[in-house]
């Protein structure tokens, strides 16, 4: 809440060095309040946040990155101005649920490694969270974990919030699952519902990745061509898919045969 209640404090962490500004290529930008806003795509990092997991029976010492557009950020500031204006200080939770704040987990010192180890994983809380077994999101982060904890140098996760239900929010989620469950996949879902394949945007993780590891070949564990080819258009263009198929259940075959239908890097032998 410390952008848009004190800006103080907004001040003092970017004096710490905590808070930072880039822009889409990678690069800093002056993330004073008063500079002027920049046209184009900008986030706001703010860390690191040392962060201590216990996932898997492993115990890791993350560096944990939030990031935030600027555009969202400024849209929270104006409602959060009016709100303090209007005294209307039980609304705050209305803002910030709003808002999709990203998150980088860097595992040891990547940004040294010549060929860091990456995942760009959707969020996913039915597969992440409550580990529902519809989809393979649950067991493709906990091996993204795994492996960036066992890779010599370490590797970092970045988690991307807006991304529920690739792209369509978490209500739509549920409707399609059912819609799937009379018959139609997870593609067919979504049109049935007027809504795109897959409305994922990976400017703000392509942004990211130039930031924290600049001329770096980036090893990023995916099946899906798609998400390397829209991170090379950002500007990613060092880039290498590394295989990432865990958590093949007889509750998601079918889900990951409409994926390899959509172009997925999925052999019929990994999903029989
Ligand atoms: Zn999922």
């Amino acid at each position: 809440m410390f952008t848009y209640i004190n800006p103080r404090v907004r001040t003092r962490l970017i004096d710490q060095g905590f808070l930072k500004r880039i822009d889409a290529t990678g690069a800093l930008i002056d993330s004073m309040p008063s500079a002027s806003p920049s046209a184009g795509l900008t986030l706001n990092i703010l860390g690191p946040v040392p962060l201590p997991i216990h996932l898997d029976g492993r115990q890791m010492q993350l560096r944990w990155y939030a990031v935030v557009r600027s555009s969202e950020l400024a849209r929270q500031d104006e409602l959060a101005r009016a709100l303090v204006e209007q005294g209307g200080q039980h609304l705050f939770a209305t803002l910030t649920s709003a808002m999709a704040v990203n998150s980088v987990l860097i595992h040891d010192e990547p940004e040294a490694v010549e060929e860091p180890l990456i995942r760009v994983h959707s969020s996913c809380l039915t597969g992440d969270v409550f580990g529902s077994q519809r989809c393979e999101c649950g067991p493709q982060f906990m091996s993204a974990l795994n492996r960036i904890a066992d890779e010599p140098g370490g590797g970092a996760i970045i988690y991307m919030a807006g991304h529920e239900g690739r792209g369509i929010g978490l209500w739509a989620k549920a409707a399609t699952y059912l819609l799937q469950d009379s018959g139609e996949n997870t593609y067919q879902a979504n049109r049935s519902l007027g809504l795109p394949d897959d409305s994922r945007d990976f400017r703000d993780a392509a942004a990211l990745l130039l930031y924290f590891f600049p001329n770096k070949t980036i090893r990023i564990l995916t099946n899906n061509p798609k998400k390397t080819a829209d991170l090379a258009s950002a500007g990613v263009t060092n880039i290498r898919a590394e295989r990432h198929l865990v958590g093949v259940s007889d509750w998601n075959r079918t889900y990951l045969a409409a994926k390899r239908e959509w172009g997925h890097q999925i052999s019929e032998d990994d999903i029989r």
